[in-house]
């Protein structure tokens, strides 16, 4: 999952959400139920409780403080040096912060190891955005890659994310970080691509490893990520890839529709694929109705409706 790695008690700017407000419920030191290869944190056992964190009141107050020296804060980002559904007070801190938000919107990384516990679900439906990982379904995969708890009941992941999906009306982004030679195979993209279908969210966000990572593991190429989001058809899927290469091409208005048929593009793929001829083809398709941009939770997607 990603995280912000400091105390976070200080506005990020962030480009998709506007300005953030990290909320590390873990400052003190790693607490997590998974110990990933590819985490940005230095390698720790895996934990089911946090047994260190902030009090309720000590983060509340930090927001307020933030809030009195920055003007504009955009999102509270709730998350840890760790899992943020461990630190043991979420429910609470989450009523308490939208006691005090404004007009700013809540948001929660979590790795999602805990969605089928339903006093979980319950407190992460009062969130805005929910985001999630799902970096396998096989239970080999989420060992090897994942290393998780050996409490966690991977079979009912993706269950209970189904279920969290009928109950939370607010928007809900799935993530997935590849991971070559480990949940790359064709074997396990399918396995996540059927059950992305079924869990239904707004986004999935794909990308890898972009960090010095805690094990020896190395990242997919630009062309893996591009090809697994063509092959997860029909989602509204962004690409996390810093420094794409460049692949402008001609579409026609046929092509462009063939095109956003299998997948809707962002404006960040529009930018690398379409040459400016094919942007002005896209844009009349928009102009006449054809194409439509839609927001998926702070991303825009042109999409056929
Ligand atoms: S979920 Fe994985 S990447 Fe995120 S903090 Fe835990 S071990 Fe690190």
């Amino acid at each position: 999952m990603p995280y912000s790695n400091s105390l976070t008690f200080g506005p990020i700017p962030s480009r998709r959400f506007g300005i953030s407000l990290g909320i590390d419920l873990s400052p003190a030191t790693k607490q997590c139920n998974f110990d990933c290869l590819y985490c940005e944190l230095e390698a720790a056992a895996t934990v089911t409780t946090m047994e260190t964190f902030p009090k309720v009141s000590e983060v509340v107050r930090a927001v307020q403080d933030a809030f009195a020296k920055h003007e504009k804060i955009d999102v509270l980002t709730i998350t840890a040096n760790g899992e943020p559904t461990l630190y043991p007070h979420l429910d609470r801190l989450v009523d308490e912060l939208d006691k005090i938000k404004g007009n700013a919107k809540t948001l929660i990384l979590s790795n999602g190891a805990n969605i089928y516990d339903k006093s979980i679900q319950q407190t992460l439906t009062k969130i805005d955005t929910v985001k999630l990982s799902l970096d396998c379904v096989s239970l080999s995969c989420f060992k090897k890659l994942d290393r998780i708890d050996s409490t966690i009941d991977v079979e009912q992941i993706v269950e209970g994310m189904i279920e969290f999906r009928a109950l939370h009306k607010k928007a809900f982004v799935l993530e997935v970080l590849f991971v070559k030679t480990l949940n790359d195979k064709p074997k396990e993209i399918e396995l996540l691509y059927e059950a992305i279908k079924k869990i239904n969210p707004d986004r999935v966000d794909i990308g890898t490893i972009d960090r010095p990572p805690a094990y020896k593991v190395k990242p997919v190429t630009y062309e893996t990520l591009s090809s697994i989001a063509n092959s997860f058809e029909g989602i509204n899927v962004n690409i996390a890839y810093k420094n794409r290469p460049k692949a402008v091409q001609n579409f026609d208005e046929d092509e462009i529709i063939s095109l956003l048929q299998r997948r809707p593009l962002t404006l960040e793929d529009i930018d690398n694929l379409f040459t400016q001829k094919s942007q002005i083809s896209l844009q009349s398709l928009v102009n006449s109705g054809k194409v439509k941009l839609v927001d998926s939770s702070g991303v825009k997607f042109y999409k056929i409706l």
